[in-house]
């Protein structure tokens, strides 16, 4: 009997002592709650509302094109030591599946889609298609209210993991969507500059589609006519774009970082347009022009009201 309580002693003190023992994670992310988001866009988000209470890795490097993302062993190792997992969703993350069959962990993906309506992607579709099977458009935060929605999510699934910081994420929250509805009803104003008829979008591929919707314009077209920029024009859909700029009198494209940029020069050239530089799927550093959503959405109407207006 006695033997059998020095067993349990010794054998209690030996967790205590490896407890102690493990490797400590960096001093300031002790305790906190472990959180990923997939791109710059949505981890800048989930920052706004984590704050200091979250140790956040976000995947994506800035500049870095979410369609085209391939994740590394790295992002796997963070992945399996996540909590949470912060997505975009709807399709826009094609790495997202292989990524979290081969990470293991425990990880919960938190998809911020899930309550944003979807549109449909109606423009690619070939004739006849149901609308059912049109895939939907993942670029959802190019209007200020989708990320409203987000903060929700973002809130709840914060709140859920860790009851303990629920007054400071729901702060955080309620502050960022403050800065959400300044920023519509700032997009709201400046867009009242371009005349209606004006109001005609070409960019390298179809990532305005929520924007448009919104703040009343139309995406006529794109160099790359689809929803992601894994694709390339055929000699056709190059000159069916080409012929809709000259109808419309359309007299900029806004192209991102990440489109091939002999192709927008050669439509460029073709038909005396404008190229004009604007952010689509990923934030800048910080020391860029757009180290944040709402500098990202300021620059972009910026430079769209300037060549439109
Ligand atoms: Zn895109």
């Amino acid at each position: 009997m006695k033997g059998k309580r020095l067993l349990l002693t010794l054998l209690t003190t030996t967790l205590l002592l490896a407890a102690c023992g493990r490797p400590a994670a960096p001093p300031s992310d002790e305790g906190k709650l472990r959180v990923v988001a997939t791109t710059t866009i949505v981890g800048d988000v989930v920052r706004q509302i984590g704050g200091e209470a979250i140790a956040l890795t976000v995947l994506l490097p800035p500049g870095a094109d979410p369609h085209a993302f391939e994740a590394t062993p790295q992002d796997m190792a963070r992945v399996a030591e996540a909590q949470l997992l912060f997505a975009n969703g709807a399709g826009l993350e094609a790495f997202l599946d292989p990524l979290l069959e081969n990470a293991g962990g425990q990880a919960e993906l938190v998809d911020l889609s899930q309550n944003v309506p979807l549109r449909a992607f109606r423009e690619k579709l070939a004739e006849g298609t149901p609308e059912a099977e049109a895939p939907p458009d993942p670029h959802v935060w190019t209007d200020p209210n989708n990320v409203l929605l987000w903060t929700e999510t973002i809130e709840a699934a914060l709140t859920e993991a860790d009851p303990a910081h629920a007054d400071l994420y729901h702060q955080n929250a309620e502050h960022y969507r403050e800065a959400l509805r300044t920023l519509d009803a700032w997009i709201r104003e400046e867009v009242a500059q371009v005349p209606p008829e004006r109001r005609k979008l070409v960019t390298d591929h179809l990532f305005l589609g929520y924007f448009a919707d919104r703040y009343g314009f139309e995406q006529i077209g794109a160099i790359i006519p689809g929803y992601t920029t894994v694709s390339s024009p055929s000699a056709q859909e190059l000159a069916a774009l080409e012929e809709a700029i000259r109808r419309y009198g359309v007299p900029a494209v806004f192209v991102g970082t990440t489109v091939n940029p002999a192709l927008a020069e050669q439509v460029a050239r073709d038909t005396g347009v404008k190229l004009v530089p604007i952010y689509t799927g990923s934030l800048t550093g910080p020391d860029g022009d757009a180290p944040t959503y709402l500098d990202y959405m300021h620059y972009d109407v910026r430079a769209i009201v300037e060549a439109l207006r």
